[in-house]
């Protein structure tokens, strides 16, 4: 049994070591003026099968990514214990609170919950939980999986994202994993990002580890879907805990090497785009025009690429605020 050196205070409502499939809670506290020794359940699905890896997927990091989320319900009621090889931790909606308020960050205290890693037993309601994730679940796991979108405001391309790291052996594995995965496009960030996330506390720890972008926009998108449906499927192929080979044709690898390859708005306005997501861009061409409503006869703002490459994100709602990325290009690895 695992005993982790600093105590957390949420307790586990399932049985980490059991076999068969479970689902219970992570109870969180959360103090309110009603209610003192209130509680929040976060939902947890183990399903175990004799000897394996340990994978861990999760999804609702950020509660307005919704391919994640759906894919991972539906994984947790198809996955039978009795096809499985180790051990599968499935977090469908794990920053509930926001999950269930369909908003990027906390209502509760209004953290952006992947900011939040490693965390802090005695912080706030994301800061216990991340530091019980740490702790407690990512020590348990071979591999991890945390499954993102674009969110409310932005739309993005199906892709697996990883980081660019020193370790060449965990990178191959990590790419093999992302290969496995199958999205279109795997986006490699150059920089290691030892900050706050999740997949960089993964990472930390040693546990292969890649975060998604699987659509965006505020809904769920049937493509993005599927393509996670497979993935995830595509995942426990590939570590051996399911029969069968991945079925993927590989990933594109792309990367966003630096801030030239975002446009960003310079006022606020209405965001008509010139590109379809996937366009191939030019720098210097036309990104699109910015709309100003409070100035009728001035003319739009145009912006232009600064760089090369394929449309990978654009902002989803119409309305955008100064300093608001509106275009985000990616080029080939
Ligand atoms: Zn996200």
């Amino acid at each position: 049994m695992h005993h982790p050196a600093e105590a957390s205070p949420v307790r586990t409502e399932v049985d980490l070591w059991a076999q068969g499939k479970q689902a219970g809670a992570l109870r969180v506290p959360f103090s309110r003026d009603d209610s003192g020794w209130g509680t929040i359940a976060v939902p947890i699905v183990v399903i175990a099968n004799g000897e394996g890896p340990t994978l861990m997927l999760t999804a609702g990091n950020h509660g307005d990514e919704y391919e994640g989320q759906v894919a991972l319900l539906r994984l947790a009621q198809t996955l039978e214990p009795a096809a499985l090889a180790g051990r599968v931790i499935i977090l469908p909606a794990m920053h509930f609170p926001a999950a269930v308020a369909g908003t990027r960050k906390s209502p509760l205290d209004g953290r952006d919950f992947n900011r939040c890693f490693p965390g802090n037993p005695r912080g706030s309601f994301a800061e216990v939980l991340a530091h019980y994730i740490d702790t407690h679940l990512l020590p348990l796991c071979d591999a991890q999986m945390d499954l993102h979108s674009g969110g409310t405001g932005m739309d993005i391309l199906p892709s697996t994202c990883g980081h660019i790291l020193d370790d060449q052996g965990y990178m191959e594995r990590s790419l093999a994993m992302a290969d496995a995965f199958g999205a279109p496009i795997t986006l490699l960030l150059a920089e290691v990002n030892a900050g706050p996330t999740l997949l960089a506390a993964a990472e930390r720890r040693g546990v292969l580890a890649l975060s998604s972008e699987l659509g965006g926009a505020g809904r769920l998108s049937p493509h993005g879907l599927a393509v996670t449906e497979r993935g995830v499927r595509n995942l426990l192929r590939h570590f051996g805990m399911i029969d069968g080979a991945p079925e993927s044709e590989g990933s594109r690898k792309m990367t966003v090497p630096d801030l030239d390859h975002y446009v960003f708005a310079p006022h606020y306005g209405i965001w008509e785009a010139a590109d379809p997501l996937g366009a191939t861009v030019a720098k210097g061409g036309r990104a699109g025009l910015l709309h100003r409503i409070e100035a009728p006869l001035s003319p739009a703002t145009a912006l232009t690429y600064a760089a090369s490459g394929m449309l990978w994100c654009t902002r989803g709602p119409g309305r955008c605020r100064a300093g608001d990325p509106v275009a985000v290009v990616a080029r080939d690895l």
